[in-house]
């Protein structure tokens, strides 16, 4: 045979080469890809800045105002022009603008009004209508100008200008948590009509998409190299202002992104999406701002949400906390129209079905309850439909019984987000099954690209995945993006974006699918079925971070403690009254309303003590509020038994008011010589004289030596030496409460230099900083036949002290008695940190603390990492450290911080950072706490000293015919087992009763009922009966949201009960 055919025609490429080629290094054309920003390239078309087209005046608000704007557009307006420069901090100022569009634009593809004076700002039609917000500082700056204004006419919009940044005003230079500025000023840069180049727009989102793939997508994949080709033959072929270029280097983008990037239809492609892309704008209700400011904020995140959610048919947006909607109905009528249309399309979706996104630590049960009970209350009565998702991305760790309350608030799914903040352990879960110490379950989600306010970037979208931890049962999972609070939700940036990552998947692959349009009930829609399979977490979240906001701004804690007890005796009380005579009308709206406050101050940020000073002016100011409404109530309701709150003048008129839900004896003070003794188990408790001579008093004293007194009652005996005790003996048990060697009650300082958070963290290195005080000599500060006080001075530093006061009071027969102890703290410091402590000689590696329906057991040491990141923690009225036979709790009324390391307990008090309020808890605090030695485990003893410490029997006047007329108790709960953990926690009428309901659209029960809340307060089965004097024709359990669960049986007029360990139980009784 012969040679090939040397013109062979079906070879597929020329025999001879034409050119050298080579690979180059992959890094360099990585790098490359950054230069594409820098090329110069006019995103616009034409700018036009100032007369005739764009005519500016303004109107200066005075002082702080926030006017309406009716309000302001009434005043008149100065001329004003781009670079005049406005303030102060916080200060409004109103601009009349008036656009002309040039004729040589009016066609063109898409105009927009640029406006940016480095603050945010609120766009209002000429009529009144809020149109959209303005974040400034480059950010959300644009605003689409209508077709109609392309007419050669002048149109006219007003900016509502705040003198804050998105963060508030921190100032110039320093972290955004630096307390604000005063007085900063803010210039106005930009007030342009631009005409925008589209497709070069566009092209710049396509580039930043293509090449964020080539930089993280596994380094020598296939769909890496292949989406760095096509970064290099667009930059290949760009070429400055050149539109014909622009097309081509979009047609090149295809190759990656797919045809359908500038529509919505990107995202139909029929697979199932993989993550589940949700916009949100997380607006804290306080924080670098006040509350004033955070109804504007919501203003204009969410017109701007009802505008882009118009423009990308594609996107949802949802948005929690009742409150804020409340907010935006009352001050901004027209805006919230819009979102009422939005909810009905589906694209807005209220969710959350919380009052506030609300700290879950520190409330009590009951105010948990009523965050949801309201906030589900708002979002039934505006939108027709209650949430099923509770959403609280942002908490500095979350109470164990949310799910058993989330359950019985009609929620069965949880988002948030917080715990990858912890800075110790890593949360080993992404969905899992959040258990409650009941056995109540609920769904939790934590979305793995570990923020609530995503970017929506390409590298979001692939730590979806990679960030993934419970990809074995179900990978798919939430992206939260948008920017928060102030930046006004998701950018129609972002919006791109994300259809660029969803062409990259439909087209390339290496990410996951991406996809929009589907709400949060979609998502968790899908994973029900597999409940069982996922991971279960029992118990509290804790949260490895933030433990200093426990402690943080003493005030709003001491309140919040105070405002709970007084709703809780305003509703029993009330409740009683309203059912004994037509003549008391049960006082729901001002109930409301101060539970509405107490619940607001429960923000993430307020209660947890992390706002600006500013923030807590506005919430001393609620409070007080709160308290005014509440005495006042209290006022009427004793007046109606024929009960005065003055203090009664002798033995024999006075009277006590009890709300506690169990017999009590306790000694009552009626004036500095005379003393009775309280007894009995209804609401007003009869006085007799409490029998003691001065000769043999029922507490002694001795000076035993310099600076040591032994203070003795029946039960115990208390050595205090140098200011601290030294020995507590009870003389009951014969045991020796305060460890060897140990000085108890001892007030200690620590270093309090976090890393960053001030107000936020105290980190796990301050315990090596502890110093003792300086105490001075102790005297007897009163020495009464039925009580002794010895008070010590310390000196804290050069400009802070302290007054330490130890009382013992007589103890009654059959009643536990406790040390009772306080401080008067002048608090001038800086970084620094008091607690008081209690080296006890009780001996178990877990301490018990009280929290919200119950109790949580933390380890008394640092085996592990997990163990060791508790050293602070939250408690409410109690922290326990008990053997099997014998322990001792300390009680406060106030405080939430506490630690047990080994035997010593320790009581957190004060803190001082500086940032974000300068002034925070500086100057002077009174503080209440007991030492509370018991016999056997935790018990119900401590569970009702702990509330009768922050409920004290109200000495009133009344004698004997008010006494008749309220005696006993009209509804009473008998434990029958001897736990007698059962505790009747609140009584409150029924909410839609048509005698209480304010008629608000819900539905309305005929007749008159009682809500009975229980729980089981130490974690055991248990039984109890209800007894009432009422006559009840019919018993349900309920959920909290008073919807019927089941009925139950009534027996000769009670109501027998069984509780779960920690179960939350609440009835309704129909009279
Ligand atoms: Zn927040």
């Amino acid at each position: 045979m012969g040679g090939g055919n040397e013109s062979r025609s079906d070879y597929s490429y020329p025999r001879m080469v034409s050119r050298p080629v080579g690979v180059p290094k992959t890094s360099i054309l990585k790098e490359r890809i950054g230069l594409f920003y820098n090329h110069g390239q006019n995103l616009n078309k034409a700018r036009y800045s100032g007369c005739p087209h764009v005519q500016l005046s303004v109107w200066d608000a005075p002082g702080q105002e926030r006017p309406t704007f009716k309000e302001a557009t009434s005043h008149e307006f100065r001329e004003t022009r781009i670079g005049e420069s406005f303030g102060p901090s916080w200060s409004t100022h109103w601009f009349r603008v008036i656009l002309t569009v040039p004729t040589d634009i009016a066609e063109d593809e898409h105009l927009e009004l640029h406006w940016d004076a480095n603050n945010e700002g609120l766009i209002w039609s000429e009529d009144g209508t809020p149109l959209q917000g303005l974040t400034g500082g480059g950010e959300r700056i644009e605003w689409v100008l209508p077709k109609s204004f392309c007419n050669g006419k002048e149109h006219t919009i007003y900016v509502e200008m705040a003198c804050n940044g998105m963060f508030g005003n921190a100032p110039d230079g320093k972290t955004s948590i630096a307390p604000p500025d005063s007085n900063r000023r803010f210039q106005l840069a930009k007030a342009d009509i631009v005409s925008v180049n589209w497709q070069a727009r566009m092209l710049q989102v396509d580039m930043h998409e293509i090449g964020d793939a080539a930089k993280e997508l596994p380094e020598n994949s296939a769909e890496q190299n292949k989406a760095l080709s096509v970064a290099m033959k667009i930059m290949d072929t760009f070429q400055v202002d050149n539109q014909e270029s622009i097309l081509k280097c979009r047609k090149l983008a295809q190759e990656i992104l797919g045809p359908n990037v500038d529509s919505h239809r990107v995202y139909e492609t029929g697979a199932e999406p993989v993550v589940f892309g949700i916009g949100n704008c997380h607006i804290d209700t306080c924080w670098l701002w006040p509350w004033a400011e955070t109804k504007r904020k919501v203003a204009r995140s969410w017109s701007n949400q009802c505008d882009l959610l118009d423009r990308y048919p594609e996107a949802t947006f949802a948005a929690s906390q009742a409150q804020q909607f409340k907010w935006l109905k009352q001050f901004y009528p027209a805006a919230y129209e819009r979102v009422q249309k939005k909810v009905k399309t589906g694209q807005f979706m209220p969710i959350g079905g919380s009052w506030v996104e609300h700290d879950t630590n520190m409330p009590s049960g009951e105010s948990l309850v009523r965050q949801f009970f309201y906030g589900q209350r708002l979002f039934e009565r505006e939108f027709g439909a209650r949430c099923r998702t509770f959403w609280l991305p942002d908490t500095f760790g979350y109470s164990s019984q949310i799910p058993q309350l989330c359950r019985l608030a009609g929620m069965d799914r949880f988002v948030t987000q917080k715990l990858s903040w912890n800075n110790i352990n890593n949360f080993p879960h992404t969905t899992f099954m959040w258990v409650s110490p009941d056995g109540s379950q609920v769904i939790c989600h934590m979305p793995p690209s570990e923020t609530y306010t995503a970017e929506a970037n390409f590298g979001d979208v692939k730590r979806s995945i990679t960030q993934h931890k419970t990809m074995a049962v179900d990978s798919t999972s939430l992206l939260l993006f948008g920017k928060g609070d102030g930046g006004g939700g998701p950018t129609w940036e972002q919006l791109e974006k994300l259809r660029r990552c969803a062409g990259i998947s439909n087209t390339i692959g290496g990410i996951p699918k991406v996809k929009l349009g589907n709400t949060v009930d979609d998502f968790f829609d899908r994973l029900s079925s597999k409940a069982s399979e996922f991971p279960t977490w029992y118990g509290e979240l804790y949260f490895e971070l933030h433990r200093g906001t426990y402690t943080t701004q003493a005030n709003n804690k001491y309140y919040n403690r105070k405002t709970e007890v007084m709703l809780r005796d305003i509703e029993q009380l009330a409740t009683f009254a309203s059912l004994s005579t037509k003549k008391y009308q049960y006082p729901t709206k001002d109930i409301d309303d101060m539970w509405e406050n107490v619940l607001l101050c429960q923000f993430h940020d307020c209660l947890p003590g992390s706002c600006i000073e500013m923030c807590y002016d506005d919430s001393d100011s609620l409070y007080a509020e709160v308290l005014k409404t509440g005495n006042k109530l209290l006022k009427e309701l004793y007046e109606l038994s024929g009960i005065s709150d003055a203090r009664p003048a002798t033995l024999g008129e006075a009277l006590a008011i009890n709300t506690l839900p169990w017999h009590r004896k306790e000694l009552v003070e009626i004036s500095e010589t005379e003393v009775g003794v309280a007894c009995g188990d209804g609401q007003t408790l009869a006085v007799r004289t409490f029998h003691v001579q001065e000769e043999q008093p029922a507490v002694t004293v001795h000076e035993t030596g310099t600076n040591s007194f032994v203070v003795e009652n029946d039960q115990l005996r208390v050595v205090v030496t140098n200011g601290v005790i030294v020995s507590l003996y009870d003389r009951i048990n014969e045991r020796e409460v305060i460890d060897k060697g140990g000085e108890a009650n001892k007030f200690v300082i620590f270093d309090d230099v976090p890393l960053y958070w001030q107000a936020w963290d105290v980190e796990v290195y301050h315990l090596g900083t502890k110093r003792s005080l300086q105490y001075g000599s102790t005297k007897i500060h009163e020495k009464k036949a039925h009580k002794v006080t010895l008070v010590t001075d310390v000196t804290i530093s050069e400009n802070s002290s302290l007054k330490s006061y130890i009382t013992l009071s007589a103890s009654l027969k059959g009643q536990p008695s406790e040390v009772d102890c306080a401080a008067e703290v002048e608090w001038h410091e800086n970084s620094k940190f008091l607690k008081v402590e209690f080296p006890v000689d009780v001996v178990n590696t877990e301490a018990s603390y009280e929290t919200a329906y119950g109790i949580t057991k933390r380890p008394t040491h640092y085996n592990t990492s997990w163990d060791m990141a508790k050293f602070e923690v939250c408690c409410h009225k109690f922290a326990d450290l008990s053997e099997h036979n014998y322990g001792v709790s300390i009680l406060n009324d106030s405080k939430y911080g506490f630690a047990t390391a080994g035997k010593v307990m320790r009581l957190s008090l004060l803190r001082s950072p500086k940032a974000p309020d300068a002034h925070a808890d500086m100057g002077r605090h009174n503080i209440r706490w007991a030492i509370f030695p018991h016999n056997g485990s935790l018990g119900s003893s401590t569970v009702r000293a702990a509330y009768a410490f922050n409920n004290p029997l109200k000495l009133c006047s009344g004698g004997e015919a008010a006494l008749t007329k309220s005696a006993g108790c009209p509804i009473k709960l008998v434990n029958e087992d001897e736990s007698a953990s059962l505790v009747l926690d609140t009584i409150k009428r029924g909410h839609d009763d048509d005698d209480v309901t304010r008629h608000e659209g819900l539905r309305v029960n005929k007749g008159q009922s009682i809500i009975l809340r229980v729980y089981e307060s130490l974690g055991g089965h248990s039984k109890g009966t209800f007894h009432t004097k009422f006559h009840v024709k019919r018993a349900t359990q309920v959920n909290i949201l008073e919807d019927e669960l089941c009925e139950v049986s009534i027996r000769d007029g009670t109501i027998p009960i069984k509780l779960r360990p920690f179960e939350v139980a609440t009835f309704k009784l129909e009279l």
